[in-house]
């Protein structure tokens, strides 16, 4: 008997080379234009060692990609996780470009990453690692040149200590440098949860558009992080019923709609939602195919596959993670009439509040929630508009309009400001 093994999933390298060679194609650019776009403006590779709380040594890898800076500075988080290598920053750095790109804020796109499960590590230990990452980086970064923010697997504590760390370094405070901060060092109000508040407000303008609104749908989120769990708890606030979510350990459902107050206390308690008695478990596979109106994956890349695709039943897919979604499950959403709002458009209200934070801390002056909140909607709004309408102008879906946009408005920048000698 031949045993068939799952073919591997796809580096995110080669979906994001494809993405962007679909835009080229369209923009009608020629060769070196394709490949200037495509090539990392610079990549920084790190040993990170650490002496862990035992005494015992360990060796980590570290990566800092700039993809782009033609726009303005590097931009982008720093992730801590075991699958995290060059190829994965590359692809991430390059959606960052992109992405500040379409919601038209002055940054270029970049990524840091280093290769470790920051859940196997006590709180010194991440610190050690964090402040050894970033002295070996602090060529590459700066608030001109290249700011950080939190990914999966680091969060505000981690923030600070890249702005204390560099911050020592140049003998100065410089919270500039990184956004996604604590309040009390100067981060945004709303930063925490500015992605998921823009991940419900452009559910909320591809369900108009539909003659819908949020209150009253369904909605499944798989990952319950920064990003899923206040998405979550966005959309539940807005009336709609939050019917399954996950983790990497598993999920839960309940057709009923989950009771969000308590499955946050069951996950302060236990750090995660398996086992949480308000419904019935589930995989992360039967997540992807709930029969719901919102599936939002605010995980990981690559879960929707060739295989996983064919089963999502939900009308509206959107990505909450980068790169969640593989040109093959892509093309077969578009086929079952599964309207998909990208990644690099329904996941931008991060950067933009990234933006406003350094901008309030060049300004030195720090703005309302309202303020904030607003201005995000605003971006948030006008962005979607601009992609659905180049979409339905040019008969492309969201992500290539997207994408186009964003692309013709990089290249844009290396036109006007020509080749340096
Ligand atoms: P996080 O570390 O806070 O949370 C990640 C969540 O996903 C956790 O619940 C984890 O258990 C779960 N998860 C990890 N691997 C999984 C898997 N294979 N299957 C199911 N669940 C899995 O990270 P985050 O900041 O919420 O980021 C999630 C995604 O959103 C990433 O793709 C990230 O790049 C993207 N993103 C984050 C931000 C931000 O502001 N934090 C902004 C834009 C995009």
């Amino acid at each position: 008997m031949t045993q068939t093994t799952p073919a591997p999933a796809p580096s995110p390298i080669v979906t994001a080379h494809a993405q962007l060679a679909a835009a080229v194609r369209h923009l009608g650019y020629d060769e070196g234009t394709h490949q200037h776009l495509a090539t990392p403006r610079r990549e920084l590779h790190v040993a990170v060692p650490l002496r862990t709380d035992s005494g015992e040594l360990r060796m980590f890898h570290g990566y800092r990609v700039q993809h782009n800076i033609s726009r303005g500075p590097g931009k982008g988080g720093l992730r801590f996780h075991p699958d995290v290598d060059i190829e994965e920053v590359r692809a991430l750095a390059m959606w960052m470009t992109w992405k500040c790109a379409v919601v038209d804020i002055p940054y270029g796109g970049a990524k840091g990453g280093v290769t470790i499960d920051p859940r196997g590590y006590s709180q010194a230990e991440l610190e050690r690692v964090t402040r050894r990452y970033t002295s070996e980086i602090m060529p590459l970064i700066g608030p001109g040149t290249d700011i950080m923010a939190p990914d999966m697997g680091t969060d505000e504590q981690t923030m600070a200590w890249v702005m204390d760390t560099y911050s020592v370094a140049q003998g100065h405070t410089i919270p500039a440098v990184v956004t996604g901060k604590p309040i009390a060092l100067g981060g945004s109000l709303g930063r925490a949860t500015a992605t998921s508040a823009g991940v419900v407000h452009v559910t909320d303008s591809a369900l108009r558009e539909q003659g819908q609104s949020i209150e009253g749908r369904t909605v499944a989120v798989q990952g319950f992080g920064k990003v899923g769990s206040h998405a979550a708890q966005i959309f539940a606030a807005r009336g709609a019923r939050i019917v399954a979510v996950s983790d990497v350990d598993g999920g839960v459902r309940a057709d009923g709609g989950l009771d969000m107050a308590r499955l946050l206390e069951h996950v302060a308690a236990t750090g995660t939602v398996v086992g949480f008695d308000g419904g019935d478990p589930i995989t992360n596979a039967d997540l992807l195919a709930v029969d719901v109106d919102v599936l939002v994956p605010a995980a990981t890349e690559n879960v929707l596959d060739e295989t996983t695709a064919q089963a999502v039943q939900a009308r509206l897919v959107v990505e909450g993670a980068n790169g969640p979604t593989t040109p093959e499950a892509d093309a077969i959403m578009a086929k079952n009439g599964i309207t998909v709002v990208p990644d690099i458009l329904a996941n931008a209200g991060g950067v933009v509040v990234s933006y406003f934070e350094w901008v309030q801390a060049h300004q030195a002056y720090w703005w309302t929630a309202p303020e904030i909140a607003e201005r995000l909607e605003h971006r948030m709004a006008t962005a979607y508009v601009d992609v659905a309408e180049h979409a339905s102008r040019e008969g492309l879906s969201l992500r290539e309009a997207a994408l186009v946009i964003a692309v013709k408005r990089v290249a844009e920048a290396h036109k006007i400001r020509g080749l340096y000698p």
